[in-house]
C-alpha cells in the first residue's frame, strides 16, 4: 500500500480536475451505470470522455481525409470541364492563341466542310458563307453542319446546292477511279 503513494503523486501532476454542470438526471444515470460496472463515477466519466474524444477525432480526421480525396479527384475533373466549356465557345476560348483575326472567325470552315444541310428560316440578318450575300431575317436558308459541332455555317440555298453538286461530283470521281 505504501508503494502506491508515489505513483499516485506522479499521476496527479498530469491530471486536472474538470468541473462541469450536468443535469441531475444525467448524474443519476452515470451513477447507476458506474454502480453496475462497479467502478468509480469519476473513472466512468473519464472513460466516456476519452472514448467520445477519440471517436470525434477519428471522425474529424476521416472527414478531413475524404475532403482532401474529393478535392484531388475534383481538380482534374474541373480542368476537363473547363476545357470542354472553352471548346464549346470557340470564339471566346480561341482568342488568346494565334492571330485574333483568324481565331475569332468561326468561319475557318468552308462550305466544303459541310457534312449535312438543314433547311432553316433565319431569325436575323446573316451572310451566306458561300457567296457573302446578305440573307434577310425570315428568309429561307440552309444551316450547314460540319464535323466540329461548334462550327455552323449559314448559306443561301443556291450555295448549298452548289456544295452538294460539288461533293457529289467529287465522290463520283473517286468512285470512277475505283
Ligand atoms: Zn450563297
Amino acid at each position: 500500500m505504501a508503494r502506491k503513494a508515489p505513483r499516485k503523486d506522479v499521476a496527479s501532476k498530469n491530471e486536472r480536475v474538470l468541473h462541469t454542470r450536468i443535469p441531475a438526471a444525467l448524474e443519476d444515470d452515470i451513477k447507476k451505470v458506474a454502480d453496475r460496472l462497479r467502478i468509480p463515477v469519476s473513472n466512468l466519466v473519464r472513460n466516456i470522455l476519452q472514448d467520445a474524444l477519440a471517436l470525434a477525432t477519428s471522425v474529424q480526421k476521416n472527414v478531413g481525409d475524404r475532403v482532401a480525396e474529393i478535392r484531388d479527384l475534383a481538380s482534374p475533373l474541373e480542368a476537363q470541364l473547363r476545357g470542354a466549356l472553352l471548346r464549346l465557345r470557340p470564339a471566346a476560348g480561341a482568342q488568346p492563341v494565334g492571330d485574333p483575326a483568324t481565331a475569332a472567325k468561326p468561319g475557318a470552315a468552308t462550305l466544303a466542310d459541310v457534312i449535312a444541310w438543314q433547311p432553316i428560316q433565319l431569325g436575323r440578318v446573316t451572310t451566306c458563307a458561300g457567296c457573302d450575300a446578305e440573307l434577310a431575317a425570315g428568309s429561307e436558308a440552309r444551316l450547314g453542319l460540319t464535323a466540329d459541332p461548334s462550327v455552323r455555317l449559314f448559306s443561301c440555298s443556291s450555295c448549298a446546292r452548289k456544295q452538294q453538286r460539288a461533293s457529289r461530283g467529287a465522290s463520283k470521281v473517286s468512285k470512277d477511279n475505283d
